[in-house]
């Protein structure tokens, strides 16, 4: 892919404290965009300075959502490597959220060079401190201007990028999480298992009830039944009950194909647990809540890595997991996954990619 670089007049300053960061406040000075053409298909690709874009109100994504995103890291090692993590998972779930969603197809070598190439660009603003990284943005939308429901004739992709604080500066910190009984996020034959910006914005109310009610986070029940666990907010959900761990799969398309998710089964397997990609409704989880059988709970994906869930809330019904602390297991998921994405471990699953 030919790449044009844009060079910017004034470079950003860049944020003095590492140690407030925060997540998705800083945007670097650049932006890789590629148009895509009804009968041209995906061309221009540049590297341009990040800048606000122009769009018409008529703009089909304003109205319609014709939108879907991507998020991976770029990791900083203490030798002073670049490293992303399994990118090809991202490229592949972005070819199908675009599926479901009738957007072109971004193929898979373009979108690793592509990100590869800015981040290689703006790799002084990858910071240095623990815990730290490059945060990933690339996403997708129409930007034609047309006020009628119908496939798109053309398209941006575009990949910003962040500096990201530590989400857990002074170590992993249970949350609690309510289980939403009422909204529903997905059902089977829906847009579950896309990453598309629709599935966000129907997913705030429910967040909103949980808020009030001093929960951090929603648990989503399946759309028809409301009776089996699928997902939180923006993270896939694990299990650990009786030695053995359960968590929703992905097969039936209503729960997104975390590459967390992947990585932790993965592992998890690799030290012999037995891990049940399976259906666990509601009800028996409070039962396996109360009778001491549910040893540790966490949700997974790439902004925190691993959250842990202290306490679980079901209508009137509340459950304390493991006295509110961090489970060992999880901590251990936490420093095995850390230390192989900031390159402290052996990655003998080949999961890393170093940007040269
Ligand atoms: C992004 C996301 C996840 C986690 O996916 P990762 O690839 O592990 O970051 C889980 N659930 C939802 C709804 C998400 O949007």
């Amino acid at each position: 892919m030919d790449i044009k670089f844009i060079e910017r007049e004034v470079l950003k300053e860049k944020p003095a404290d590492e140690n407030h960061l925060g997540f998705g406040k800083y945007m670097t000075d650049y932006m890789f965009v590629m148009d895509w053409t009804k009968g041209q298909g995906w061309h221009d690709a540049r590297i341009e300075p990040n800048a606000p874009i122009l769009l018409d109100p008529a703009c089909v994504t304003l109205h319609y959502a014709q939108e879907t995103f991507e998020g991976l890291k770029a990791y900083r090692t203490e030798d002073d490597r670049i490293l992303l993590f399994r990118p090809d998972m991202n490229a592949k779930r972005m070819i199908n959220s675009n599926a479901r969603l009738c957007m072109p197809a971004f193929p898979e070598e373009d979108f690793i060079e592509a990100v590869e190439a800015l981040v290689k660009v703006e790799k002084d603003w990858i910071p240095h401190s623990k815990d730290t990284s490059l945060y990933i943005r690339p996403f997708m939308f129409s930007d034609e201007a047309a006020l009628g429901v119908h496939m798109a004739s053309s398209y941006k992709f575009i990949i910003i990028t962040c500096p990201v604080g530590a989400y857990y500066p002074t170590g992993l910190d249970p949350v609690k999480i309510m289980v939403e009984d009422e909204l529903v996020r997905a059902v089977k034959g829906g847009t579950g298992f896309t990453k598309c910006g629709g599935n966000y914005a129907g997913s705030i109310l429910g967040q909103v009830k949980a808020e009030k009610e001093g929960y951090t986070q929603v648990l989503w029940l399946d759309g028809e039944n409301r009776k089996y666990v699928e997902e939180v907010g923006t993270m896939n959900i694990m299990f650990k009950i009786g030695g053995e761990i359960i968590t929703a799969p992905i097969s039936e398309g209503t729960v997104l194909p975390g590459v967390t998710r992947d990585s932790m089964i993965r592992l998890l397997r690799d030290w012999g647990y037995t891990v049940r990609e399976e259906r666990l409704a509601v009800d028996d989880l409070m039962k396996a809540g109360h009778d001491g059988t549910l040893e540790e709970v966490f949700g997974t994906g790439t902004a925190a890595v691993i959250s842990p869930v202290g306490e679980l809330k079901y209508k009137d019904d509340v459950v304390v997991i493991n006295d509110m602390k961090t489970g060992e297991l999880t901590q251990k998921l936490y420093d095995t996954l850390t230390g192989i994405q900031w390159g402290r471990l052996e990655d003998k699953f080949g999961w890393t990619v170093e940007v040269k």
